[in-house]
Formats: structure tokens, C-alpha cells, sequence
């Protein structure tokens, strides 16, 4: 049986116009525009893709976007000086600083001079720190992602028995922590995997952040179970022509939609929930900073 398709293009197109709607909201009540700060180091031509994307949809929402485009040589005293410049500017809700920065920049230490109330990447150690024991905080925009596309399929997840592949700090981990809270029975799964086929086959949901192009078949996936692709992969596509790629994710779509009971597809599956769901934390960290009632539905 063919499982069922969760459209993540879709959703993303519905996370948007609920932030579109309570960023009406905030402007018409409130005269509050939500702003969303993006710094960009150097000139990696998938970064600035990134980047593009970001502010388009930054702006088609409503809200305010600034760009900071920085030289490749930038010293990390003057990039601190710029956080320490939108950390401080109250018209800023949301600061993000494109990854990965250049080698001789400290990535963590960059990352944890961002307020964290204004940390819309929900990577800053403060806002690891309260996801991990239950508390409200920025959560990570691609697993969060994944976590409004179970909860909108499922209903409740409790119970569940998830397995994460993958345990990387952007996507496995904090997605594990999120089902853990919405009370999941949560393997994390990684590259030293005992029998991981097995592991997997127990799986009720199974979320793959691995990064290997097609790695889980199908007789890996239990009958019925969930299926979340966060793989982006390019690979050659000779069927589309010579020197042609295409976009595939970490699972095998053919042999494992015939066995799952539901799936994401990619591309248009967990890749379109990723900027949705930045600009839905740009939202909540908006009402946060005005001691607002946040938007339902737009955060764990
Ligand atoms: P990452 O930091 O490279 O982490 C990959 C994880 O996969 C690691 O924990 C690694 O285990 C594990 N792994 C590698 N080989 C494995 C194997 N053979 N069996 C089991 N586990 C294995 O990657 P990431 O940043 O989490 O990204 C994962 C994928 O998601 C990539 O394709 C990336 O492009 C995609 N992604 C998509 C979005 C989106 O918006 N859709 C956002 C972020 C990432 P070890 O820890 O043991 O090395």
C-alpha cells in the first residue's frame, strides 16, 4: 500500500500565512513589526541562496529583514560588535548568523554572543539547555519543522516509538528532544549503530538526518510507521540528461512509501518547513520581547 504524502511545501505554505496573520496582527493592536536579522560572512554561493530565500520570505510575511553581509576576512572582533549591535536593537526580534562561518572565526563562541531570547536558530547553549530539561526556548527551526508535520499527521505522539538517525546538534538532537517531550520512547541512532536495520524496524516514527543519499530501504521500515526525511542530497541524474543532479533525501522513497503508512518526499517535504519555521520563531520572540501571548501552533 502507497503511504501517505506529507507535504511539506504545503504546510510551509500554511506556517506562513499563520505568521502572516498574527503579524498583521501585531502591527494593527500593537504597531509592532517583528524584525529578522541575518548575518552573512563571506561569499559560500549556497549561504547566500540561503540568505536570498530568508529575506524574501522575511518580507513577503511582513516583517522587517536586514541583511548584514560581511567580507570573508572579517576579524571576530568586529563581527561580536555587529551581534552586540542587533543584541541591543530593540526593532531586532531575530538574529541569525548564516553557518557555517569562515575557519578562522569561532563558531561557538559567535553563536553564543546572540541574546538568546533573540536566537531564532535555537542554537545558542542557553536555549539547548532549556529544550533539554522541558523549559521554553528558541527551538531549532528543522526539527521543529518536523515536529508541527507528526503532530498535524498524528495527533498526539504519545507512546510512539521513535528512532532519530543521526545525532548531530542542528537536527538529532534537539528532534529527539523534542519527541521525548511530547512524550515518544526515543532512540538516537548514529554511525556506530549496532543492527541498525533492526533498530529501526521498531520504529513507529522514524526521522533520517544522516546526510547519505538513500541509505534506509524499505524492508528497514515497519509496516504503517512515519517516515521523516531530512536528507538533502545531490546526486547525478543521468536520466535528466548529461551532468544533470538531482535532490534526493536519506531514505529510499520508492521501496520505503510502499511500506510506510505515511512519508515526506524530498525535495518539497522537511527542506520548506526549515525557513517556515524561522520566521514562526522570529514571531514567537516578538511577543516574547513585548510580554505578549505567543501564536498557538507556532512553536513545541
Ligand atoms: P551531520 O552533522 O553530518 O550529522 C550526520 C549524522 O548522521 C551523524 O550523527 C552521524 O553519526 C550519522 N551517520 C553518518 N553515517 C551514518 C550511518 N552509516 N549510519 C547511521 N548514522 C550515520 O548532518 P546534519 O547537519 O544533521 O544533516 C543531516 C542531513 O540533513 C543532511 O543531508 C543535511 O543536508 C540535511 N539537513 C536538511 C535540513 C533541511 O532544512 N531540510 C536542515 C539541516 C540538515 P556520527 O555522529 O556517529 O558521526
Amino acid at each position: 500500500m502507497a503511504a501517505d504524502l506529507i507535504d511539506g511545501k504545503a504546510f510551509a505554505a500554511t506556517v506562513r500565512g499563520k505568521v502572516a496573520g498574527h503579524v498583521a496582527r501585531l502591527k494593527e493592536e500593537h504597531d509592532i513589526t517583528p524584525g529578522l536579522a541575518v548575518v552573512l560572512v563571506g561569499e559560500d554561493p549556497a549561504s547566500q541562496v540561503y540568505v536570498r530565500s530568508k529575506g524574501k520570505q522575511t518580507v513577503e510575511v511582513g516583517m522587517n529583514s536586514y541583511e548584514h553581509k560581511m567580507d570573508v576576512e572579517t576579524s571576530q572582533e568586529d563581527l561580536l560588535a555587529v551581534i552586540d549591535k542587533l543584541n541591543n536593537d530593540p526593532a531586532v526580534h531575530g538574529i541569525l548568523v548564516q553557518l557555517p562561518l569562515p575557519a578562522h572565526l569561532n563558531e561557538d563562541l559567535i553563536i553564543n554572543s546572540i541574546a538568546p531570547e533573540k536566537d531564532v536558530d535555537g542554537f545558542h547553549i542557553s536555549n539547548v539547555g532549556l529544550l533539554g530539561t522541558g523549559q521554553k526556548s528558541m527551538v531549532p527551526c528543522t526539527p521543529l519543522g518536523c515536529l508541527m508535520m507528526l503532530r498535524d499527521y498524528h495527533g498526539s505522539l504519545s507512546g510512539m516509538d521513535a528512532v532519530v538517525i543521526g545525532r548531530s546538534n542542528i537536527v538529532g538532537k534537539p528532534m529527539a528532544q523534542l519527541l521525548l517531550g511530547d512524550s515518544c520512547t526515543v532512540t538516537i541512532a548514529h554511525s556506530r549503530t549496532k543492527d541498525l536495520a533492526d533498530v529501526v524496524r521498531r520504529a513507529d516514527i522514524v526521522v533520517a538526518a544522516v546526510g547519505r543519499p538513500e541509505m534506509v530501504p524499505g524492508d528497514w521500515i515497519k509496516e504503517g510507521a512515519t517516515v521523516i526525511d531530512v536528507g538533502i542530497n545531490r546526486i547525478p541524474a543521468p536520466e535528466k540528461g548529461d551532468g544533470k543532479m538531482k535532490l534526493v533525501g536519506d531514505v529510499d522513497f520508492a521501496s520505503c512509501s510502499e511500506r510506510a503508512g505515511a512519508i515526506t518526499p524530498v525535495p518539497g517535504g522537511v527542506g520548506p518547513m526549515t525557513i517556515a519555521c524561522l520566521l514562526a520563531n522570529t514571531v514567537t520572540a516578538c511577543c516574547r520581547a513585548h510580554g505578549l501571548a505567543e501564536p498557538e501552533g507556532l512553536t513545541a
